[in-house]
Parts: structure tokens; sequence; C-alpha cells
């Protein structure tokens, strides 16, 4: 991975026009910014215009889930093939927003990460505890068995990057130390030596500490990549990392 690797996870925000705005926005105001990879993932109806829109600029667009199978009965899927057919670089696998209110397991993530890999595309597939597994001292266990759960079916495949994400710590305010995030992320990178990014509360005056610890190869951002001045400010902090 050339640089430090920064994705904005939009969610269920932004309907195709809000979209295009902020992505030119966006392009104009990181053009020129060297030393970090930047990745949106806009929902489903949004990733067509955002792609016309970040068209031959180094910005590059993700899905927020893919499908395992190729086609099929899968009322509310979309396949990988159909990602890569509109020009999308990849796609977010196993949010934790999707194992925890859509029963996304750590078999379906796998699953939804090797049918996007085998299709082309980028994968960022997620892991991370929750605050009751943290409490309990499972962290590392647990990491080691989501990423372990994907290294069975993938291996060491170049298009993948996994993101560590805390449960508890995802639209809370609530951010991992670096030392927690830095320990997990060894852990995690002890399964599997992939590029892992950390995501949960990143914000820009925590992002050069927190992509500046040796296992933090860039950031995961949820609620501050829906505004352009806080995602392009992390996209600058983390350009200012050596
Ligand atoms: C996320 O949704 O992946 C995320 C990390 O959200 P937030 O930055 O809002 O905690």
């Amino acid at each position: 991975m050339p640089g430090v690797l920064i994705a904005g996870n939009w969610k269920m925000f932004k309907g195709p026009g809000e979209a295009v705005t902020f992505a030119a926005a966006l392009r104009d105001r990181v053009a020129g910014l060297d030393g970090v990879d930047i990745a949106v993932c806009p929902p489903y109806p949004a990733l067509a215009p955002v792609l016309r829109t970040l068209d031959g600029t180094s910005i590059a667009v993700y899905a927020q889930n893919v499908h395992w199978e190729a086609e099929g009965a899968y009322t509310g899927e979309v396949a990988a093939s159909m990602l890569h057919e509109l020009g999308v670089a990849g796609a977010i696998v196993g949010h934790s927003e999707r194992r925890q209110l859509f029963g996304e397991t750590d078999e379906t993530t796998a699953a939804r990460a090797a049918a996007a890999l085998a299709e082309g595309l980028r994968v960022i597939a997620c892991v991370g505890e929750t605050a009751e597994e943290r409490d309990a001292g499972q962290t590392e266990e647990v990491v080691r068995r989501q990423t372990g759960a994907i290294a069975d079916v993938v291996g060491l495949h170049e298009g993948l990057v996994l993101a560590y994400e805390p449960v508890w710590a995802i639209g809370t305010g609530k951010t991992a130390t670096p030392a927690m995030a830095q320990d997990a992320h060894a852990a995690i990178r002890s399964v599997l030596d992939v590029p892992i990014l950390y995501g949960g509360s990143v914000k820009p005056d925590n992002t050069e500490e927190l992509c500046g610890q040796p296992d933090v190869d860039g950031a995961l951002v949820g609620g501050a990549s829906l505004v352009v001045d806080s995602f392009a400010a992390i996209c600058e902090a983390a350009a200012r990392i050596p």
C-alpha cells in the first residue's frame, strides 16, 4: 500500500444529490495532497454518481457491503460483479453494524471478502470486540478469531485490508488509546499480515497519534467522514505522518 489509507464510511447517509456535492467539494479540497490514499464508501444509490464525480481523481469509491454469490434469489443484496461493472474499487465487509443488526457472522464476512477479491475488488474487512468482551479480557481472543476466519478462506491476499473497529468506540466519541489500538493491531497482524486500519471515533485531532502507531496503516472513519472539513482534515493529518 503506497500510503496511509483513509476510508470514509458514509453508512446510510447522503443520497445521490448530497453525495455528489460532497464528492466534488472533497475532490477540490484534497487535490494535490500526497502521502495518503483516500476512499469514500457511499450508499448503493450514490455509487454511480459519486464515481462520475471522482472520475480522473485518485479518490477511490467503495461499497459498504457485497454478497458472496455471483447472482441469485437474494433480495436486497448486491453481487461483486455488479459493483465491478459499475467501476467500484472495493467493498467493506463485516462492519460491526452488519454483525450486530443484520446477522453477519465470521463465516459470512469471510465469504463476502472472498467473492469480492475473486472479482478483483479490494476489501476492507472489519473486526473488533464489544465492550463486554474487552471488559472480560477477551479482546485479543476475539480479534484473532475474527481475523482467523477471514485468513482461513482468503489467505494473504494483496487486495485485502483489515479494519480494527472496537464496537464500543464506533459512533460513541470513545476512542481506543493509541496503545490499545497498537496492541489489537499487533494481535491481528500476527494472524494475517495485511494493512490494518483503525476505526472508532477517529477525528482530525486524534488521527496523527492513532495512525502513527507502528501497526496502524490508516483509518476507517464514520461520523467525521460526513463533513468535508473534518474528513479532509483527517486526510491532511494522515499525510503528515512520516
Ligand atoms: C465506522 O462506522 O466504521 C466508524 C468507525 O464510525 P465512527 O468513526 O463514527 O466511530
